[in-house]
């Protein structure tokens, strides 16, 4: 992850790669510098909402690629989003109260995958076991490995009484039944 390439090593696989508005090669040969699976990501947004306008998924938190999350979230929020919608009348006032449920949940999954989420335990195995293993029990336990998953679960919303919780409170839940 994030290893810098030389970036004459792969133009030549975008020649080809000529749009009326872009150019690949002089795109990759413009930039500063080239990395082979980067991650990237964003500090968490201070606000989404302004007014009548407000941001979600990807554009409101960006994240590592790591526990299968930004389009969850992205549904999440936007589920949240519609709910909030539908029980508040004032537009801006109902982006406000979904910003202020959806933006410190979503701040905690983007700082919890800069410590590899729940692909931590692939983490904790290599240094346990750096030369490998025969049996991964021998290497973690599996309390270990649920016990990360579940952490992880409760950050993201995804553990089972939030998800309880959630379908009880949705305005929508009548319609779910
Ligand atoms: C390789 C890869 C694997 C992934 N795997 C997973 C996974 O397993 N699980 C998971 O949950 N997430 C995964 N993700 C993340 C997930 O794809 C994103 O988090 C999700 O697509 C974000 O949805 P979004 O609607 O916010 O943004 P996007 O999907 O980026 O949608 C934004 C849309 O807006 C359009 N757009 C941009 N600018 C304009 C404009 N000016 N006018 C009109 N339209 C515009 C774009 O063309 C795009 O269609 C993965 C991402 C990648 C790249």
């Amino acid at each position: 992850m994030n290893r810098l390439v030389n970036k004459a090593d792969f133009p030549s696989a975008f020649l080809v790669w000529k749009f009326d508005w872009l150019y690949i090669p002089s795109l990759i040969e413009g930039a500063d510098e080239v990395f082979e699976f980067p991650m990237v990501d964003r500090d968490p947004l201070p606000r989404w909402s302004f007014g009548r306008i407000t941001l979600l998924g990807d554009a409101a938190h960006p994240m590592y690629p790591i526990g299968s999350n930004g389009a969850s979230q992205a549904i999440l929020d936007a589920e949240a989003l519609a709910e909030s919608l539908a029980v508040t009348s004032d537009v801006p006032t109902a982006l406000r109260q979904y910003e202020s449920q959806r933006l410190p949940i979503t701040a905690g999954v983007v700082h919890s995958n800069r410590q590899m989420g729940p692909e931590a335990v692939m983490q904790i195995v290599e240094e346990r076991a750096p030369k490998g293993f025969n049996n991964l029990d021998d290497v973690i336990t599996r309390e270990e490995l649920e016990q990360v998953a579940a952490q992880y679960k409760i950050i993201a919303g995804f553990d089972r009484d939030s998800v309880n919780r959630g379908s009880r409170t949705s305005p929508f839940a009548a319609d779910r039944a």
